[in-house]
């Protein structure tokens, strides 16, 4: 193997959509994809609302990497880590079980995705803290709550601390919750959702997951996490209170994984700097996903599914070579808490305005100083208007 025209870096939704989307262009030119896992094919917001309905991790992939790599006739080189790159050159060099392999390439994608962001915490169990942003990280967690891989039936009578009561936190603190699992949730903020929702979409959120048993710990963070004597283990938050739990989740963000582009030299910030066409700071090098630091959206990274779907269309448009300027639409997420559905369409941060609330339908408006609505709110019912209330927002 000595190299292809396009190689793609990572088999997230943002590696594989650009090889589907090109594929469409360029039936026949050359691709590699290289991926750290197995590259099978599954939506990964399924991870955060699959406890409660019991499907087991290898019920989320949708299509094996083998098939997926046939379909897109393309190569797959798969458990196998992107080691470095070099852009003068045009070459990556990859980790094989024999050694160090260097690959050319014309055209490189990286899509390596984020981290979660990890904070110090004391105790001698603080290695013990999981995080879930991966087929893997999930089937880990999975077995950890007493339930393996195959099995789908079992309802744990556990207890597990969520750290984060942002999107992904209050997602699993739901599903675990409506699944009969205990769930403690900590934040430093005073309310869920608090940098997305308005007060009292918040608090809707709050008592509705106080409903199926939620209990709140906010203003607070978790400090400490030990090895009890009874082989549980035991919480210790910075407000002194402490809670026996099976398992610790931490939600409390992702960071940009941007390690191979800034050993190489690429300009990174919050996530690797792309411009209009999501080209890097190197010629000939592009990147879009969670890693990316979109200068078509103010600059901001786009951690959503959404956004790297129309990154990818652009994208495989300018390998193919037809240079296409990203545009991002109007772009509102789902909030997958089935005890208070959500729809958010958030203004960039740098837009300066006020929530205004639509008189009890549970729909907020976030105007700005113009006048001119810049994102929204839906909550229950009302999110049957998320197309009504998306024609009147500006992005
Ligand atoms: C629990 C959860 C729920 C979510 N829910 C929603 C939702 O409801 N709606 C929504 O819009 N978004 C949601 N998201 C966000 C969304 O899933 C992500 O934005 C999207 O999946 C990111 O895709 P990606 O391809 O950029 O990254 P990833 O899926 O992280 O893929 C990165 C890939 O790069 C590979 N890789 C990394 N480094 C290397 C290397 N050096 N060499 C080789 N390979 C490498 C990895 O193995 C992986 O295959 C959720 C995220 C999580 C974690």
């Amino acid at each position: 193997m000595s190299g292809a025209a396009v190689i793609i870096i990572g088999a997230g939704v943002a590696g594989w959509t650009t090889a589907r989307e090109f594929r469409k262009l360029q039936p026949d030119t050359d691709v590699i994809l290289v991926t750290a896992d197995s590259g099978d094919f599954y939506a990964k917001p399924t991870l955060s609302n699959a406890y409660a309905q019991k499907r087991a991790p290898a019920q989320l992939v949708t299509t094996p990497a083998a098939k997926m790599a046939e379909t897109l006739a393309l190569t797959l080189v798969s458990h196998t880590r992107v080691h470095s790159l070099d852009t003068a050159k045009r070459t990556i060099t990859v980790q094989t079980p024999s050694g160090l392999e260097t690959l050319e390439y014309q055209q490189l994608v990286i899509a390596t995705g984020a981290h979660p962001i990890r904070v110090e915490l004391a105790g001698d169990a603080a290695g013990a803290v999981r995080s879930v942003n991966s087929l893997d990280d999930f089937a880990a967690f999975h077995a950890a709550l007493g339930i393996d891989a195959g099995a789908t039936g079992s309802s744990p009578n556990e207890t597990v601390v969520v750290m984060g009561a942002g999107l992904i936190g209050c997602e699993f603190a739901n599903d675990l919750a409506q699944a009969g699992v205990h769930v403690h949730v900590v934040d430093l903020a005073a309310r869920p959702l608090a940098a997305l929702l308005p007060a009292a979409a918040s608090g809707l959120l709050q008592a509705a997951l106080s409903d199926l048993g939620v209990k709140w710990h906010f203003g607070t963070s978790v400090s400490a996490v030990n090895y009890g004597a009874d082989g549980r283990l035991s919480v210790t938050l910075a407000d002194g209170q402490q809670v026996a739990a099976d398992l610790v989740l931490s939600a409390i963000g992702l960071r940009a994984d941007t390690e191979l582009a800034r050993a190489a030299g690429l300009v990174c910030e919050r996530g690797i700097v792309v411009g209009a066409t999501l080209e890097t700071s190197a010629a000939g090098v592009y990147a879009l996903g969670d890693c990316a630091q979109y200068q078509s959206a103010g600059q901001r990274t786009l951690p959503y599914v959404m956004p790297v779907m129309t990154a990818a269309r652009a994208l495989a448009a300018t390998l193919a070579g037809t240079p296409t300027e990203l545009v991002f639409p109007l772009m509102p997420v789902s909030v997958k808490t089935p005890a208070l559905p959500l729809v958010v369409a958030a203004a960039h941060p740098a837009v300066i305005g006020e929530w205004h609330d639509e008189g009890g339908e549970n729909a907020w408006r976030f105007v700005d100083q113009a006048g001119a609505q810049r994102g929204f709110v839906l909550a229950g019912k009302s999110t049957a208007r998320r197309m009504e209330m998306s024609k009147l927002t500006s992005p």
